[in-house]
């Protein structure tokens, strides 16, 4: 049955979109070394097979020994597996290995709830938890929209990345309806924005009213600063801690410190 919700503990936000390359990795990153520099204490979780978020905070995938897998399929603790990293926050980090989870996953009972229950085991106080979903609706997805407070659904502003959102609001609500009633989406947050172009200021002025969900302000602009971040194990805060793109974050950030 769904468990109500928690009193204590930290804020545990998911960033899921099912499509690739919206920047919901880049956003657990830039939004976690934002946290940071507030003072809160931030874990973040790759929950992606693909490791991006372990690789750019600096962390070789290849040679992690003990990883979210480990969490998730052998009840191995977080606290086991966590690595602190240069940007200020602890990492819980993926391996390809993940790619096997979910179909051990899939023969238990209870597979939806793992990740709640190893969140809620976490000896070490953290003020923040972000999620950083891999591009799928599976197992793992479902596994952090259970485990969530709050759901951020980052979106570049083109008309062709609307696609799926739809689907994934339908999971939002089963996960609601039978896992996790809890759950709220807390926004779009706009991402890869090129101001200077009328379908993206079009998009961004639609897409709240379409979806009749908040969006997250500011919208975080196209930079090419953010290719640069990933390749030395740092966000953009710190390799770019003046540009557009890091403050946007910093903004968000603040906005959804402001409503935890
Ligand atoms: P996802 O995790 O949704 O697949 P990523 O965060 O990995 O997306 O981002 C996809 C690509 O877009 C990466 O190469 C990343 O560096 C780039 N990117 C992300 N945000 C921006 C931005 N604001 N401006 C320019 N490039 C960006
Ligand atoms: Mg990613």
């Amino acid at each position: 049955t769904p468990s109500s919700r928690r009193t204590t503990g930290p804020t545990v936000l998911a960033l899921a979109n099912q499509k690739g390359g919206v920047a919901k990795t880049t956003s657990v990153a830039s939004l976690g070394a934002a946290f940071a520099e507030q003072g809160r204490r931030v874990l973040l979780v790759d929950l992606d097979p693909q490791a991006c978020l372990t690789f750019s905070l600096g962390v070789d995938p290849d040679t992690v020994e003990r990883s979210v897998h480990d969490v998730l399929t052998a009840g191995v603790g977080l606290e086991e597996v966590v690595v602190a990293c240069d940007d200020g926050v602890d990492l819980v980090p993926s391996t390809i290995d993940l790619a096997a989870a979910e179909a051990m996953l899939l023969a238990r009972p209870g597979r939806e709830y793992v990740l709640r229950t190893a969140l809620e085991g976490l000896e070490t106080a953290y003020d923040i938890v972000l999620l950083d979903c891999s591009p799928s609706l599976g197992v793992l997805t479902l596994n952090a929209l259970t485990a969530a407070d709050g759901l951020v659904v980052p979106m570049p502003c083109e008309m062709l990345s609307h696609r799926g959102v739809g689907q994934l609001l339908d999971t939002v609500a089963d996960v609601q309806r039978i896992l996790n009633r809890d759950l709220e989406v807390w926004g779009i947050l706009p991402t890869l924005f090129d101001g200077r172009s009328n379908h993206a200021r079009e998009v961004l002025a639609d897409v709240g009213e379409r979806y009749e969900l908040p969006v997250l302000e500011p919208p975080i602009p196209k930079t090419v600063r953010f290719a640069e971040a990933p390749a030395v194990g740092r966000s953009v805060l710190a390799t770019a801690r003046t540009s557009k793109g890091a403050q946007a974050y910093r903004e968000v950030a603040a906005a959804l410190l402001a409503r935890m």
